[in-house]
């Protein structure tokens, strides 16, 4: 998934956004509010992280300009501050959710995870295909009793299809959710990871391909 972290502490942006890309999401990273609100206008994001008090704009300012063009992106803000009145400022503002910062990788992640699934439609962290069950909170994929290899790429790849089931998803779409700005990897990247997911998930979910345009995941006979 792409991420936007807004975030004027370099270290923490810095740990924040390791993290995010070890989990094999794309990332970027902004720490001027203009910069954010900027890139906001432009680039779409399945998740947000922002940081309050930002060099140029505030992060309550970036969220209020973002939701008023009408974004339904989810944002989660991250505040050093304790007072009840910013977390209820962040809720009003459009905020989905918020983190009191210094905080706990892995309270990070679960909150990550529940946005990024709601935004996706989804109750739950596990998602059944036919014979595939993909659990976002394990981090694994299986085939009846066997577990698939996913390297980072594959399994955000996988997840990415297996959110629009049945509908074709373009190869843009793919590459915009997949790689960030500072990721040279392009399209034939995509060819190689649909590839080598087509080998892995077999007959149980068909991946096809839609000339001129992307792909499509469906799933599969059942058959082994
Ligand atoms: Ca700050």
């Amino acid at each position: 998934m792409r991420i936007l972290v807004v975030e004027d502490d370099a270290d923490l942006a810095d740990a924040v956004t390791r993290h995010l890309r070890r989990d094999g999401h794309a990332v970027d990273w902004e720490h001027d509010g203009e910069s954010a609100d900027d890139i906001l206008g432009y680039q779409q994001y399945d998740l947000v992280l922002l940081d309050i008090g930002l060099p140029n704009m505030s992060g309550f300012d970036i969220l209020r300009r973002l939701r008023s063009r009408g974004h339904a992106t989810p944002v989660m803000m991250l505040t050093a501050r304790s007072e009840v009145e910013d977390r209820v400022d962040a809720l009003d503002v459009g905020a989905d959710d918020y983190l009191p910062k210094p905080f706990d990788f892995r309270e990070f992640d679960a909150r990550c995870r529940a946005l990024l699934r709601r935004a996706q439609g989804l109750a739950s962290n596990v998602t059944t295909v036919g014979r595939l069950v993909f659990d976002r909170a394990a981090r694994s994929a299986r085939i009846g009793d066997e577990e698939l290899h996913l390297p980072n790429r594959e399994f955000r790849l996988l997840e990415i299809l297996i959110g629009r089931l049945g509908k074709a998803i373009s190869k843009e779409q793919i590459s915009a959710q997949l790689f960030d700005f500072d990721d040279e990897a392009g399209m034939n990247a995509i060819e190689l990871y649909v590839g080598r997911l087509r080998r892995k998930l077999g007959s149980a979910i068909t991946i096809r391909t839609i000339r001129g345009f992307g792909y499509m995941a469906e799933a599969g006979d059942g058959s082994a």
